[in-house]
């Protein structure tokens, strides 16, 4: 009857949250664990970003990877926000930096220079001392500010916009460019966008991925470009999967492109041959 069936119900549900609550604290668990030992867990890749015009100039997004002694792959989309909750966004962040400007010295030592994007999540913009021991950090490798910049969601800067934006402008005076994330997702009021002292707009994916084929999405991107380009901002298409979408963003005078269609992201040791690889031409669209 029904409210047998409605105990069942609870009992059924409550279980399942105990076990996923479960699941989750063993998660975290693990994740301080190989925080702490550094144990070849978490790795970094990059995702390059091609520049629209000439496509003979390149960045890359930083991406951590959190491959799991016993369940393999787990995707940053899960265990960053676990992170945020649990108060360990800070190390993850610590151990990205860190891996990052290693990253760059050691290309730097090959010939090879280019500028990294790190991810930062909203609890990392109230640390005290992050920006000085970013700064401390790349002196130590005798490299530049601008060997960095940091990409930051537009729903992270709107929970407290004024706030951020005096945090923002700290970033800037580091010399260190800035992108507002996931662009168009959040729910900013577009006059927001004439007071953010960032250099650069990243246009979510949801509007790239099949911008050929969407005419809502067309004008959408389109305008995002035009909009953006009245504030002096670059702006970037995250989420290029085909060469119809990136032949529309180039038109459109999108700066920079970043998606499966140029690249996944890569680990470390296959960035320099893919540069090679990519910068012939006849080859270009074969990755
Ligand atoms: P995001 O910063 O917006 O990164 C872009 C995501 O889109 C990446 O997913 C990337 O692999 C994916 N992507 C890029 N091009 C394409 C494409 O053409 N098609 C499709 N379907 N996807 C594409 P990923 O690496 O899974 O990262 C997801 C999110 O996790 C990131 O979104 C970011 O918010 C967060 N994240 C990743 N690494 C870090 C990190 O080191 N620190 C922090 N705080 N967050 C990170
Ligand atoms: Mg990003
Ligand atoms: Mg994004
Ligand atoms: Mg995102």
């Amino acid at each position: 009857d029904m409210a047998r069936r409605e105990q069942l119900g609870i009992a059924f549900y409550n279980s399942n949250m105990e076990q996923t609550h479960l699941k989750r604290l063993q998660l975290l668990a693990d994740l301080k664990k190989t925080l702490a030992q550094n144990d070849g867990q978490l790795q970094m890749y990059f995702q390059p970003k091609v520049l629209a015009s000439t496509q003979e100039h390149f960045r890359f997004e930083a991406l951590i990877r959190w491959i799991h002694p016993e369940q393999g792959f787990i995707p940053p989309d899960l265990f960053i926000p676990l992170a945020e909750q649990a108060g360990l966004i800070a190390n993850i962040t610590d151990w990205v930096v860190e891996a990052v400007i290693t990253q760059i010295a050691e290309w730097k030592s090959n010939q090879f220079t280019a500028q990294v994007a790190i991810n930062l999540s909203a609890k990392d913009l109230s640390r005290k001392h992050l920006l000085e021991n970013i700064k401390q950090l790349l002196d130590d490798y005798s490299l530049p500010s601008d060997s960095l910049a940091f990409e930051i969601t537009e729903s992270e800067i709107m929970r407290d916009a004024k706030e951020a934006i005096d945090l923002l402008i700290r970033f800037r005076s580091f010399g260190f460019d800035l992108a507002i994330d996931d662009f168009g997702t959040g729910y900013s009021s577009l006059s927001h966008l004439k007071h953010m002292p960032v250099t650069e707009l990243k246009i979510d994916k949801s509007f790239v991925l099949q911008l050929d084929q969407l005419a809502d999405d067309q004008i959408i991107v389109k305008s995002t470009i035009e909009l953006a380009h009245s504030f002096n901002l670059k702006v970037v298409a995250e989420g290029v999967e085909n060469q119809a979408s990136m032949d529309l963003l180039r038109e459109w005078g999108c700066d920079w492109l970043q998606g499966f269609y140029l690249s996944r992201p890569l680990p470390a040791k296959d960035v320099l041959p893919w540069v090679e690889n990519f910068a012939k031409p006849d080859q270009a669209a074969n990755n």
